[in-house]
C-alpha cells in the first residue's frame, strides 16, 4: 500500500514508529510535511502537491496534526478526503476533538461518564458556573489547552472566581469542572485503534502535582483496565468519530469519567510503558479497512 504520513517532524518518536512499522509490513511509506502541502482546490479533481510533486494514488493517510496547526492540517487532511483517500481519522472527527467543549458535548449525548462541567461567557455568571460544580475545589481549563498548560486546580471559591474572571479578562474560553479529587493525581491512557484498547497506561503526576501528564513531570505504568473502563474508551472514541484515539479517564468515586479524547496520541509514552507494538497495530488496522471513498462520518455535532 502507499501510505502516507502527515507529520511536521520525521524525526518525532511517533512519527518514526508508524514509519518503521509500515516499511517492515512491505508498505511504500513517507512522511510529509502537510504545511508543506498546496491544494489545488478545482472542480473535479481536487490534488494535493507536496514540493511541486501531485500525491497521487494514495491509499492511506495517517494524519498527525499538532495542535497548534488543526486548522491548515485538516484543510489537508480533507483535501485528501475529498480525492476519496483514506484517511486514518477524518478532518471533521480531528477538529471535534480539540475543542474540549465540543467534545465533552457529544459524550454527553451518549450517555458516557463525564466530571460535572460548566461554561459560561460572560463574566456575570461566574458565580452560578461555581455553583453547578458543586463549588470548590474545582478545575478549570482552556477549552484548547493540551499537555496540562491551562488546566488549573482551585482550592477555594474566591480562589476559582479571580482564576475564571482573569481568564474571561484575556478573552480566553475556559471550563469549569468538578475536581475529582479520589483520582489522586492519576489518570489512564487508553490508546483505542477501531473498537479496540490496544493498551493502557496508568500516568501519576508528579508530587504535589494534580495533573498526570508526562509533560508535567508525571510517570507512566502498565495497568490493567476494567472491562467497564475499556467499553467507556471505546465508545468515546466512537462518538467523536475517530478510528484511532487517546481516551483518558479518570477513577471517580461514580466510575470512569472522560476528561479528553486525542486524535493524534503519542506512541512514545504507551509503547514504553506497556512494552506493545502499538505503531504495528495502527498498520494492520489500516491494512484491514483503508478502501477509497470510506472516509464518511455521520456524526451530528
Ligand atoms: P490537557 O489537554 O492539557 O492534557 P486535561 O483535561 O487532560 O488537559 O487535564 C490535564 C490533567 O489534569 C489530567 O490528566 C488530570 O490528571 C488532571 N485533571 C484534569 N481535569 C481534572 C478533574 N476534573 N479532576 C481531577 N483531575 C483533573
Ligand atoms: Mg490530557
Amino acid at each position: 500500500m502507499k501510505i502516507l504520513i502527515l507529520s511536521r517532524n520525521r524525526n518525532l518518536y511517533s512519527t518514526r514508529r508508524l514509519e518503521e512499522a509500515a516499511r517492515e509490513s512491505g508498505h511504500d511509506v513517507r512522511v510529509i510535511d502537510y504545511l508543506r502541502c498546496v491544494m489545488d482546490i478545482t472542480a473535479h479533481r481536487p490534488k494535493v502537491f507536496y514540493q511541486g510533486e501531485a500525491l497521487l494514488d494514495v491509499d492511506a493517510v495517517i494524519p498527525r496534526i499538532g495542535a497548534s496547526h488543526t486548522f491548515y492540517g485538516t484543510a489537508v487532511v480533507r483535501q485528501f478526503e475529498m480525492m476519496g483517500t483514506f484517511c486514518l481519522n477524518s478532518s471533521q472527527a480531528i477538529a471535534r476533538s480539540r475543542d474540549k467543549l465540543r467534545c465533552l458535548q457529544l459524550l454527553s449525548r451518549r450517555g458516557i461518564g463525564l466530571p460535572v462541567t460548566g461554561f459560561a461567557s460572560s463574566t456575570k455568571d461566574v458565580q452560578g458556573v461555581i455553583d453547578l460544580v458543586g463549588g470548590a475545589p474545582l478545575v478549570v481549563k482552556l477549552l484548547e489547552g493540551t499537555q496540562g498548560i491551562g488546566v488549573v486546580l482551585c482550592e477555594t471559591s474566591k480562589a476559582a472566581e479571580s482564576v475564571i474572571e482573569a481568564f474571561r479578562g484575556l478573552n480566553a474560553d475556559i471550563l469549569v469542572q468538578e475536581y475529582i479529587k479520589e483520582a489522586g493525581s492519576t489518570d489512564l491512557r487508553c490508546f483505542v485503534v477501531g473498537d479496540r484498547v490496544v493498551a493502557a497506561m496508568k500516568r501519576i503526576g508528579a508530587p504535589g502535582e494534580f495533573r498526570s501528564n508526562l509533560h508535567r513531570g508525571g510517570t507512566a505504568a502498565k495497568t490493567k483496565i476494567t472491562p467497564e473502563e475499556r467499553t467507556t474508551a471505546v465508545r468515546s472514541a466512537k462518538a467523536m468519530g475517530l478510528r484511532v484515539a487517546g481516551v483518558d479517564l479518570l477513577r471517580s468515586n461514580h466510575g470512569p469519567v472522560v476528561m479528553e479524547v486525542n486524535s493524534s496520541p503519542g506512541l512514545e509514552g504507551i509503547e514504553s510503558a506497556t512494552e506493545s507494538d502499538v505503531a504495528g497495530r495502527i498498520v494492520r488496522f489500516i491494512e484491514r479497512h483503508a478502501k477509497p471513498g470510506s472516509n464518511w462520518d455521520r456524526i451530528v455535532g
